[in-house]
């Protein structure tokens, strides 16, 4: 495990962001991919004494289980999902607020009408896949889809937060946590969504699954400007996304080198690199971290258990 914190952090002022999967496409369980971390996509942000949670990939599991052991009752979750790919949400049947009476989950992602992200769940447990449906795990939850361009604000712990759909405006003047959403389509089939927590004028913003386009999209780069951190996909090498035996333009994900523009386009203070290729073993993750801070300075590779304290 690695941190990167300032000491005598308190946790109500706490701002701090944890690494819980930092793998695409699917859990590595090769004793070579052990460094840097074999689940795959889940982030915690602890903000405000409360812990909000980015994508239910594997990473979501133990997560689940800090959060229920010894709470009684267990606490609210809220999971924010970029999409539903299975990569994503592997890890949701095993949630264990899912799985306790009396706990509450608010589940928001992206969906084209209110019922379309419960819809896109259900498939999850479809009785061929899993032998409980959704409807069937006891902890109480709330779906909500998310159209992108909302700004969602926190009331009393364990309350459905408000959900203001009039467009975000960018800037970091922001004292309350809140969370802005940017639709993307930058990501086959369906797109995905990009989220950007502040809290008492800090930001980060998480964006996973997305295949920048020449020189980055404007509207990422517009959403990201000046975050204290930015969490971005960067799956493939570039000689691998050109490679002429198997090339991955068009697969949905970026290089290092581009989220590297984004991050220097965007101004941000830092970058994450994120969604890492199940395939690149630990050497090759140490060789892609020395490269990606000569691209962009202030860059860390995501690496399961790591912390970075915003605040
Ligand atoms: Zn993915
Ligand atoms: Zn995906």
């Amino acid at each position: 495990m690695s941190a990167i914190s300032p000491r005598g952090a308190k946790t109500k002022s706490r701002f701090r962001v944890k690494f819980w999967g930092v793998r695409g496409s699917y859990p590595t369980v090769d004793s070579n991919t052990l460094q840097f971390g074999g689940n795959t996509s889940c982030v915690e942000a602890q903000a405000d004494g409360r812990r909000l949670i980015f994508d239910a990939g594997t990473g979501i599991i133990a997560l689940g289980k800090e959060l229920c052991d010894g709470a009684a009752p267990a606490p609210a979750a809220y999971v924010f999902l970029s999409h539903t790919h299975i990569d994503h949400v592997m890890g949701l049947c095993f949630f264990e607020p899912l799985l306790t009476p009396k706990s509450r989950s608010f589940i928001f992602g992206p969906g084209a009408s209110r019922g379309a992200l419960t819809r896109s769940l259900r498939h999850l447990t479809h009785s061929h896949l899993f032998p409980v449906s959704l409807d069937e795990l006891k902890g109480k939850k709330e779906i909500i889809s998310l159209a992108g361009g909302e700004i969602i604000r926190f009331g009393s712990p364990g309350s459905r937060p408000d959900i203001e759909t009039a467009r975000a405006s960018n800037g970091d003047r922001r004292e309350e946590l809140m969370i802005t959403t940017c639709k993307s389509s930058a990501h086959p089939l369906n797109g995905v969504m990009l989220y950007r927590v502040h809290y008492r004028n800090k930001s980060f913003v998480y964006a996973t699954d997305i295949e920048q386009q020449e020189g980055g999209y404007p509207e990422i780069i517009e959403f990201a400007r000046g975050a204290d951190l930015l969490i971005h996909d960067a799956q493939y090498l570039h000689d691998e996304y050109v490679s002429r035996a198997k090339p991955r333009k068009g697969w949905g994900h970026s290089t290092v080198d581009m989220a590297a523009e984004v991050a220097a386009k965007a101004r941000v203070k830092r970058l994450a690199l994120f969604h890492h290729e199940p395939t690149h073993d630990d050497r090759t993750m140490k060789q892609i971290a020395r490269q990606a801070k000569r691209l962009f300075r202030s860059t860390v590779v995501a690496r399961e258990g790591m912390q970075i304290d915003l605040l």
